[in-house]
């Protein structure tokens, strides 16, 4: 096989871990069901697979796809983002002391409080763009940093670099999750030695699909752990699903741009609203990481936030008068999404009430304007 980790992002993300089937031609991979494989009769697994929670064609083709897209060299799929985050915290020990960013997505920052803190993982959340926030937790000797950018919904943009050259000075593992940017920015390129991904969102990218994925820039003993634990542990997606994963990276980049593209113009055209108090989107000159986003990031994503003018029911009057963009959670497909997040974050929210938060899909970006701009009145 070709070593498309050389090739450019376009290019490899159509053809990594993509081989036409030899037996028949196909040129569309066949979908490997079978939870056994043959074993020779010498008793060994000549063909490389022997029970498929271990490992199988399908699973084994995203895992290569995945970490050559992010440039790394090996990487472990599970059934969902949440299953991959679970895997990075249980492979650390009771004890471990991690710094988390602030407005991590809500479901992580959930796990980490729920469970792994009750397993003796101790954990401090700090906004990770405010310099004095950083120094008082590094001063504790972390194992574990987790960045996110940008963040949910308030779009924050962490300087990748700056943070994960700090986690190397005091011996932490670094972690990206890099979710809402896959392709935008390459974590490994700032020194990360970890990355996550929902595959669920941009990299399936149809809400059709389910799964996680966790990448390595090197093969550590870290990384050893939570490959055990994926297959001991056993949140492995089904082969159907890791198909449907890589169909959706081989138009990943072209997808990025054109969600970014579509974002850009909303974001312009509601930061200039007479209805809207404030655009939360680190493509505009106005965001206060601009430059910061622009050295790290190719363009800026599908994911905005903005706050009406008014509090939670102005913004959820304008979410029940869209009629192209849909009323419901989760990002990254092809139709855009609306989305309350107060509401569904609960009384624990960090979420302004009047935010409203998009996932900018790919229709036409005219068509989503006007939509925006009859709901807002
Ligand atoms: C959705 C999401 C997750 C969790 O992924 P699931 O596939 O829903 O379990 C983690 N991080 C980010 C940034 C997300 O958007």
């Amino acid at each position: 096989m070709n070593d498309w980790r050389k090739a450019r992002l376009e290019t490899l993300a159509v053809h990594a871990g993509h081989s036409v089937d030899p037996s028949t031609g196909a040129v569309s991979a066949p979908i490997h069901l079978s939870t056994t494989f043959e074993r020779d009769a010498d008793g060994s697994y000549s063909r490389g697979f022997s029970y498929t929670r271990r490992s199988n064609p399908n699973r084994e083709a995203l895992e290569y796809a995945l970490s050559a897209f992010e440039g790394g060299t090996t990487a472990a799929a599970f059934a969902s983002g949440s299953a991959a985050t679970s895997a990075i915290f249980e492979a650390l020990k009771p004890g471990d002391y991690v710094i988390m960013q602030t407005d991590a997505y809500y479901g992580t920052t959930q796990l980490v409080r729920d469970v792994f803190v009750r397993w003796g993982i101790e954990a401090d959340f700090v906004d990770m763009t405010v310099p004095a926030e950083v120094d008082r937790a590094f001063a504790r000797k972390p194992r574990l940093v987790w960045i996110e950018t940008p963040s949910n919904p308030l779009l924050k943009i962490v300087d990748i670099e700056k943070i994960a050259e700090r986690a190397r000075a005091a011996g932490a593992i670094s972690v990206c999750d890099n979710t809402w940017a896959p392709g935008l920015q390459r974590p490994f390129d700032f020194g990360v030695d970890v990355i996550l991904h929902s595959t669920t969102k941009y990299i399936g990218g149809h809400c059709d699909v389910l799964g996680g994925i966790v990448i390595g820039r090197e093969e550590t003993e870290l990384f050893g752990k939570i490959r055990g634990i994926q297959g001991e542990g056993g949140a492995v997606p089904s082969p159907f699903d890791c198909w449907l994963v890589l169909r959706g990276l081989r138009t990943l980049p072209w997808r990025m741009r054109a969600h970014s593209q579509n974002a850009l113009a909303i974001a312009r055209f509601l930061a200039a609203h007479p209805q809207v108090n404030r655009v939360y989107y680190p493509g505009l000159p106005t965001h206060p990481a601009h430059e910061t986003a622009l050295a790290q990031m190719r363009e800026f994503s599908g994911m905005l936030s903005f706050e009406v003018k008014g509090e939670q029911e102005t913004a959820m009057k304008v979410a029940a008068k869209t009629k192209i963009f849909i009323r419901a959670t989760s990002l990254g497909g092809v139709e855009s999404l609306i989305e309350h997040r107060a509401s569904i974050e609960g009384p624990a929210t960090r979420a302004p009430k009047g935010l409203l938060r998009l996932s900018v899909g790919l229709e036409h970006h005219d068509d989503l304007i006007a939509d925006l701009d009859q709901a807002l009145g």
